[in-house]
């Protein structure tokens, strides 16, 4: 994070807010520049990659679905908007430890001793450690003394939307998210690299809500894509993973989704809209018998 701070100050905070006498590594200075850049960052990879989804990806059928809440996509966003701001308090605090140098996040790629392929090996730790510590506090988080508490509010929404990624608690958010922010406190990691696997990490998110069920067959048995994720949001206690279906697997809560089997979400909503059109077509000829 402080290579966008150094960038923000540089740029804009220098010159055009602070006063001089509030210099750049001021412990209040640097807690506020991440303040307001983790929420104005955070709406706008939200709003940006939410509604991207949305329009292009979501298959928005899936909104005559039974189980689809009226008005819900403005209630996925209100939600987030205000979740992430207090989202952002204990997130900030952490950033406040890496700007000040406790993590081991390192500058250039020549500070790994095996260059680009110790980097490489970085982002695929990064991805297994992180899917590790996410099954397991979201496997917590759905405890039934913390569920009602902490997590219920994310499962409100039961066919999901891409604008529901970041509609959490905010301590849920923050709960979720706390292994990608540990993980440069426990293991070296680029820092550029560091903030491509952030956006990467908000993609996948939005990616796990998008409605779009279909995995590459080879595929199939390893990636949590969304026909996965949105089983969780029906059926609660399974599939809990965030990237793949490991954890699942071990903790014997993968459930094969639905919509691999024939009988998912959409399948529902088509065969209602079947339902309906024939009993308006049986209507109207009753109605014709009737006349005649
Ligand atoms: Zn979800
Ligand atoms: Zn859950």
């Amino acid at each position: 994070m402080d290579i966008v701070l150094n960038y923000a100050d540089h740029y804009v905070l220098t010159p055009y807010v602070y006063p001089a006498w509030l210099t750049e590594d001021a412990p209040i200075r640097q807690i506020l520049s991440l303040l307001v850049i983790l929420n104005l960052g955070g709406y706008f990879l939200y709003f940006l990659n939410a509604a991207a989804s949305y329009y292009f990806i979501f298959d928005q059928r899936l909104m005559k679905h039974p189980l689809f809440i009226p008005n819900q996509v403005k209630l996925e966003i209100l939600y987030t908007v205000k979740s992430i701001p207090l989202m952002s308090i204990p997130t900030v605090a952490l950033f406040y430890l890496e700007v000040r140098g406790y993590s081991k996040l390192y500058d250039n790629v020549s500070d790994n001793r095996l260059g680009i392929v110790g980097i490489l090996g970085s982002v695929v730790t990064f991805i297994l450690f992180t899917d590790m510590c996410i099954y397991w506090i979201h496997r917590f988080l759905h405890h039934k003394q913390v569920y009602k508490y902490i997590h219920k509010d994310h499962h409100r929404w039961k066919i999901p939307t891409p604008f529901a990624s970041h509609a959490f608690h905010p301590l849920d958010g923050f709960l979720q998210s706390c292994p990608y922010h540990i993980y440069p406190f426990l293991f070296p990691l680029h820092k550029f690299t560091y903030l491509a696997l952030f956006v990467f990490v908000n993609f996948w998110t939005v990616s796990i809500h998008d409605g779009d069920y279909r995995v590459p067959d080879l595929l199939k048995p390893f990636i949590n894509g969304s026909a996965h994720h949105t089983d969780h949001h029906l059926f609660y206690n399974y599939n809990y993973g965030q990237f793949f279906t490991l954890w699942d697997r071990i903790g014997s809560s993968f459930r094969n989704p639905s919509s691999f089997e024939g009988c998912g979400p959409i399948m529902e909503v088509l065969k209602k809209e079947k339902l309906k059109k024939e009993s308006q077509s049986n209507g109207k000829q009753h109605v014709k018998k009737k006349e005649e």
